[in-house]
């Protein structure tokens, strides 16, 4: 028999959480879970909060998508509702250029493998109906790829992040959608670091018919909660005459809570899953904040602040190859080459949570999600810059202060 051990009561630190995801979340959402009452999920003000939801959703994601909610989990259980209706032996271009467009190929080739094509590699298939575009690390995925690559196989879906958390890249969605229109291809988008930060309205892009980000990035509400999807009517109608394999992540049965009933808005949802108004309280809460900031005052934040991280590391000697405006993703000074993950680690244990890279090459990412003011990018240079002293780097931390000194005076912040 084994003993029954009960551990000391967990306690986890605050640190400051600087890298891709999750973010800081602001102490509104987080009352606003611990301040919920005890309720269940066919309570009258949980569903009234759901609808609410769903409202500012559409807002925040720029679309009249009748079928627009939330799904209970993180970006993957998004990802997994918006790639759901791919089924076995359908045709797709998937465009990778990093960690996560690199997943989300992985989770298409395992949805469109057939049982032959799993059995023979199942933890990675390869089926032939699947034609992966590799960009290398560090590039963005360009119209004239995207453009060759749908001209040549005209297939059923075609799939694309919007911007790559790996790498830091921004994605052409631009040609990405006109290149969907074009040949008929219904477009699926990863935009799961992209919402809540870039301006954009999915209504401007009609070659895409599905969309799925994350409640932790830009939407800031890591008390784990919904991960927010849209799609087209398009999407719906393939959906309802082909089926999907799945009661949960089934984007038409799980949009019923959200009181959406056949393609149309209800009065109030009906029981798909259990809901927790805790969850629902912070998500409602978060989704305030972010048209309160308003999209577009929000994105320009987040540029300005990136610019001052970047002109800081730069006169630390790092060469930046991003152009996400939440991350920065840099390659040290010849230096520190090759020590990248001695330097996160130091960093991480000192409760400065930054990342390397998930693949290669091994660079690292510093990001700035919800620290939106000179005094928390000031914070992050100086620990980041006395990082990289202490491993002898001899950085010039004087002329990174300065460079976001002078950032600062010459464009005052918003
Ligand atoms: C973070 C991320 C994911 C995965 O999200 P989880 O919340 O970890 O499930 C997928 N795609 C992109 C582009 C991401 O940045």
């Amino acid at each position: 028999m084994t003993e029954m051990q009960i551990f000391p009561q967990l306690t986890i630190p605050e640190t400051l959480a600087a890298g891709p995801g999750p973010g800081n979340t602001d102490a509104r959402v987080l009352a606003s879970f611990a301040n919920a009452g005890l309720a269940d999920h066919m309570q009258a003000d949980v569903l009234r909060g759901m609808i609410e939801c769903k409202h500012m959703l559409r807002s925040v994601w720029g679309t009249r998508n009748v079928h627009t909610f939330g799904v209970a989990g993180t970006g993957w259980s998004g990802l997994d509702c918006l790639f759901s209706a791919i089924l076995p032996g359908d045709t797709v271009v998937a465009f990778v250029n990093g960690t996560f467009s690199g997943i989300d190929a992985l989770t298409v080739r395992m949805k469109a493998a057939t049982r032959e094509d799993l059995a023979a590699n199942s933890m990675d298939p390869k089926p032939a109906n699947v034609t992966v575009v590799n960009v290398p690390h560090g590039q963005s995925v360009t119209a004239d790829v995207i453009e060759a690559a749908l001209a040549a196989h005209k297939p059923t879906w075609a799939v694309m992040a919007h911007w790559e958390t790996g790498s830091g890249r921004i994605n052409d969605l631009r040609a990405f959608s006109d290149a969907c229109v074009k040949h008929g291809v219904m477009g699926l988008v990863d935009a799961v670091s992209s919402l809540g930060i870039a301006d954009f309205s999915i209504d401007d892009y009609p070659g895409v018919a599905g969309w799925a980000s994350c409640p932790q990035k830009g939407v800031l509400c890591l008390p784990l909660t919904y991960a927010p999807v849209s799609f087209s009517d398009r999407y719906i109608a393939h959906l309802r005459a082909n089926g999907c394999p799945s009661y949960v992540h089934h984007p038409i049965l799980e949009a019923r809570h959200w009181g959406i009933l056949d393609g149309k808005d209800a009065p109030a949802g009906t029981y798909h899953r259990t809901h927790s108004g805790y969850a629902v309280a912070a998500f409602h809460e978060a989704l305030r904040i972010n048209l309160q900031h308003g999209k577009a005052q929000k994105a320009a934040d987040y540029a300005h602040h990136e610019a001052a991280l970047r002109k800081a590391v730069i006169a630390l000697g790092c060469d930046v190859t991003s152009n996400m405006t939440s991350l920065v993703v840099l390659n040290l000074p010849p230096a520190l080459a090759g020590r990248e993950k001695d330097l996160v680690a130091m960093c991480r244990s000192r409760g400065f949570g930054i990342w390397p890279t998930l693949s290669e090459p091994v660079q690292v990412r510093i990001g700035i999600l919800n620290q939106l003011s000179v005094a928390a990018i000031t914070d992050i240079v100086e620990r980041f810059g006395a990082a990289m002293n202490e491993m002898g780097a001899g950085a010039d931390l004087g002329a990174a202060l300065a460079a976001l000194r002078d950032h600062y005076a010459t464009r005052a912040a918003a």
